[in-house]
């Protein structure tokens, strides 16, 4: 059988939300072998989302963490707790047996169908390059002789694993191996949370590069605007209640 994917998908309530988790579930419902690890940034799993997921037509599993209001500073990383959720839900709910893949899905990113497949073979830790992201229209791996052996991006080259989030994968065994591996807070600048996590489990020589020797971009680090709410009625409100 073919290994699953696990998506892990950090999400939080604004109001494009429904709009984001709509868009991500309408790729997601067509890959095959596919689960989704929703965690919510909230002190309870919502009704909103709740609703969505049983009805989105992916396997999933819902999870909550809310982030501590001293981590909600502009200029920190984002979702930290979130992702250690999903690992730890990982760990309790998966095991030697169980063929699978572990990636990291933002709410807000776009991720073309072929990703999966490309991530589907991952043995170790795989990578590929990313749109959008490094103040340039992509950053990806540099591949020599079939090995990473650098990285094209404009920010912070000195960063051992300079990727987004969104350009790697992990078999599901490497996350089981390493108990302690883990997202962190203490010390962590935003942007070197991919290097903190991935130098825990990996070395660069050994990562795998797809997506054609990572000349190809397969997922963008889109980001949503705030959609304009000035004009909401304050007291004659609509006749009846929409989810939105
Ligand atoms: N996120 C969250 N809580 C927050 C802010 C963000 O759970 O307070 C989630 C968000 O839904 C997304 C991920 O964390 O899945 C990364 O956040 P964002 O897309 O805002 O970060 P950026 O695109 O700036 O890297
Ligand atoms: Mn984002």
């Amino acid at each position: 059988a073919l290994p699953v994917i696990h998506a892990v998908t950090p999400t939080y309530t604004r109001p494009v939300q429904k709009a984001e988790l709509t868009r991500l579930a309408q790729a997601f419902r067509q890959v095959p072998r596919f689960h989704w690890i929703v965690v919510e940034d909230s002190a309870t799993r919502t009704e909103l989302v709740a609703r969505f997921l049983a009805r989105c037509g992916v396997p999933y599993t819902h999870l909550n963490i809310f982030t501590p209001r001293r981590f909600k500073r502009t200029g920190m990383p984002r979702a930290t707790e979130q992702r250690n959720v999903a690992l730890t839900w990982l760990r309790q709910h998966r095991d030697k047996r169980d063929a699978g893949v572990v990636f990291f899905a933002d709410d807000d990113n776009t991720y073309s169908l072929e990703l999966f497949e490309e991530m589907r073979s991952t043995r170790g830790v795989s990578v590929w390059p990313v749109g959008f992201v490094g103040g340039r229209a992509y950053e990806r791996p540099l591949v020599s002789g079939g090995k990473v052996v650098g990285w094209y991006t404009g920010w912070r080259p000195d960063r051992p694993f300079a990727t987004d989030m969104a350009g790697f994968a992990v078999n599901l065994q490497v996350i089981l191996a390493n108990p302690r591996a883990q997202f962190k807070r203490r010390g962590s600048q935003p942007g070197m949370q991919e290097s903190d996590f991935l130098k825990q489990i990996t070395k660069v020589t050994e990562l795998e590069p797809k997506a054609n020797n990572c000349t190809q971009v397969l997922v963008w680090h889109t980001r949503t605007e705030k959609p304009h709410l000035a004009n909401e009625p304050k007291h004659r409100k609509d006749t009846v209640v929409i989810e939105v």
